[in-house]
Parts: C-alpha cells; sequence; structure tokens
C-alpha cells in the first residue's frame, strides 16, 4: 500500500483525506510511471492503472480512440488536457468571475479550468502485441509521451474521470464500517469489499469507528483485535450492536470471540 503519499499542501483541507485515503488505498504498482510492455488482462484494468497514476500526480486520463471488438486492439489514452484550444474556450477564460478577493472560486470557472484545452502531449496506448521472445500475444502498454505542458492540478478530485473514485470511496468506507462493527478482520473485509471492485487500506480499517462513543470498555478489546488481526490469525466474534437512525454505531456487546491460527 501507498501509505506515504501526501497530497498536495494547498489542496483544500476538505479534499485533502479524501484524496489521501483514496490514493494510499491504491496498488503500489499504479503510482510507478506507466512503463512500455506493462501487461494487462484488459482494457478496464489498464484505465484503472492509469487512472490511479494520474490521480497521484494531478491529471486525469480519458480514452481517446480504440475498440475491444476488433481483432487488432489498440486504444489510445490520453491527459484530459489533450485538446486543441479553440477560439471559444479563449474567449471563456477572458471573462472568469472573481470573488470580492479576487479569486476564480465560481464552480462554472472551476469546471472550465479542468477541462481546459492545452494540447497536452501526454499519450499512451494500450495493444494486442507479440510477448517478446515468445509466441504468445499480450495486451501491452505502450509509451508515446510522458510529459505535460501543463501544471499538475493540487485537487486531482475535481477532474470528472476521478468522481468515480471518490464515490467508490465513499461506498467502501459504509460497507467496511459496517464489518468493523461487527468486529470483522481487516483481510475478510477486504475480501468482500475486492468482490465489488472496491478496496480499503488497512490503517483507514482500523481508524473506522476510533472515535465512536462505544465506551472505553472496548479499548483493550480492539488491541485484541487488531493484534489477532495483524499476527493472521483467523477470529470471529458476535457482538450485539445497536444502531441509531443514521446508521452509526451507538453501543456494542461482545458476546463470544474465536480464534484460530491455520
Ligand atoms: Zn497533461
Amino acid at each position: 500500500m501507498a501509505t506515504l503519499w501526501q497530497a498536495h499542501p494547498l489542496c483544500p483541507p476538505e479534499a485533502r483525506n479524501r484524496l489521501q485515503d483514496i490514493v494510499q488505498g491504491l496498488p503500489e504498482a499504479y503510482l510507478l510511471p506507466p512503463q512500455t510492455g506493462e501487461e494487462f488482462e484488459n482494457p478496464e484494468s489498464c484505465l484503472r492503472r492509469l487512472q490511479g497514476y494520474a490521480l497521484s500526480k494531478g491529471f486525469a486520463v480519458i480514452k481517446v480512440s480504440g475498440s475491444t471488438d476488433s481483432k487488432r486492439v489498440r486504444i489510445q489514452y490520453r491527459c484530459i488536457h489533450h485538446g486543441k484550444q479553440t477560439q471559444n474556450n479563449r474567449r471563456l477564460e477572458l471573462h472568469v468571475e472573481r470573488d470580492s478577493e479576487g479569486r476564480t472560486i465560481t464552480q462554472r470557472q472551476r469546471e472550465s479550468t479542468h477541462t481546459q484545452q492545452m494540447n497536452c502531449p501526454w499519450s499512451v496506448y494500450l495493444s494486442l502485441r507479440k510477448i517478446r521472445g515468445t509466441s504468445q500475444t499480450a495486451l501491452l502498454l505502450g509509451i508515446t509521451h510522458l510529459e505535460h505542458n501543463h501544471p499538475m492540478a493540487i485537487n486531482p478530485l475535481q477532474y470528472r474521470p476521478h468522481l468515480r473514485l471518490d464515490e467508490e470511496h465513499s461506498k467502501a468506507l459504509k460497507m467496511a464500517s459496517a464489518h468493523r462493527a461487527s468486529y470483522l478482520g481487516y483481510t475478510t473485509s477486504q475480501r468482500i469489499l475486492n468482490k465489488e471492485g472496491l478496496s480499503l487500506s488497512r490503517t483507514d480499517y482500523y481508524n473506522l469507528h476510533r472515535e465512536q462513543k462505544a465506551g472505553e470498555v472496548h479499548h483493550e478489546f480492539e488491541a485484541l483485535i487488531w493484534a489477532l488481526d495483524k499476527a493472521g490469525f483467523r477470529y470471529a466474534c458476535r457482538a450485539d450492536n445497536v444502531f441509531n437512525e443514521a446508521g452509526e454505531l451507538v453501543s456494542r456487546q461482545i458476546q463470544q470471540i474465536w480464534f484460530a491460527l491455520d
């Protein structure tokens, strides 16, 4: 897990934690620049990896051409700022709305900034090619250009393609929160989340409910669960949980705990 990743120091506080949670939950390999010859099972996993990388750097990727229907697969991915600037875009920039302190903060302006056409050359492609030294073919990544011609965004969550990641993260938190309340271990919770195409970092998982007023009594119990989970024990707990109308845990009582080492 990419636990050391930090958001830009100027990233707005309301986005910072979400952004760090999402990026820290990504597979560490996503944070490395795309490499020639990276192999993918399907175009979806390729886009997920590229989008993860883009999020960690401060841009977004979009698929601009290609189809998987034909036998000759070749899909091109470019930076979201790849388009050529038109007269219209330029005019929009001149009419920037500002607040009393001269900052450009309206939603309209923000959107126009993040879809701005800058003719950015960043471009990679996925194609079905022979694996070197074998007769097998695979979906391999090719690099056209890895430089951008614009600064990286301070809060990349504002790019539309990353909003989906943000929604998935909220969904993962919600599901994991229920697992945590039932004292499911991180590994078990993660297995359930993975089936839905979701994931959450171990730290985030154990931070859930930490501030909840379930009583000091549970403190040692929490430590026991954490230790069992880290040491690779299989365990199960039976707890009676009481939730309020908002779905928040208000109290719980442990009835049983069972654990074993495989
Ligand atoms: Zn770019």
